[in-house]
């Protein structure tokens, strides 16, 4: 659990970041992975689009 993150790895703890905050552990993990991992950047800037646009539907704005 020291090791660096895969993008699968990376991928589920953006969705579970959805659901809760992640813990230090967790977001330290997957900002380091971020940093080297130009998919995963791309990847996380949809997920928050998508996030954003949804919880504004929610709360009805
Ligand atoms: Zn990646």
């Amino acid at each position: 659990m020291d090791d660096d993150l895969n993008c699968r790895e990376a991928v589920r703890l953006m969705s579970v970041a959805l659901e809760r905050i992640l813990t230090e552990a967790e977001t330290s993990l997957l900002q380091r992975h971020l940093s080297d991992c130009l998919d995963c950047r791309n990847f996380e800037v949809q997920v928050k689009f998508i996030h954003r646009a949804a919880s504004r539907f929610r709360s009805g704005e």
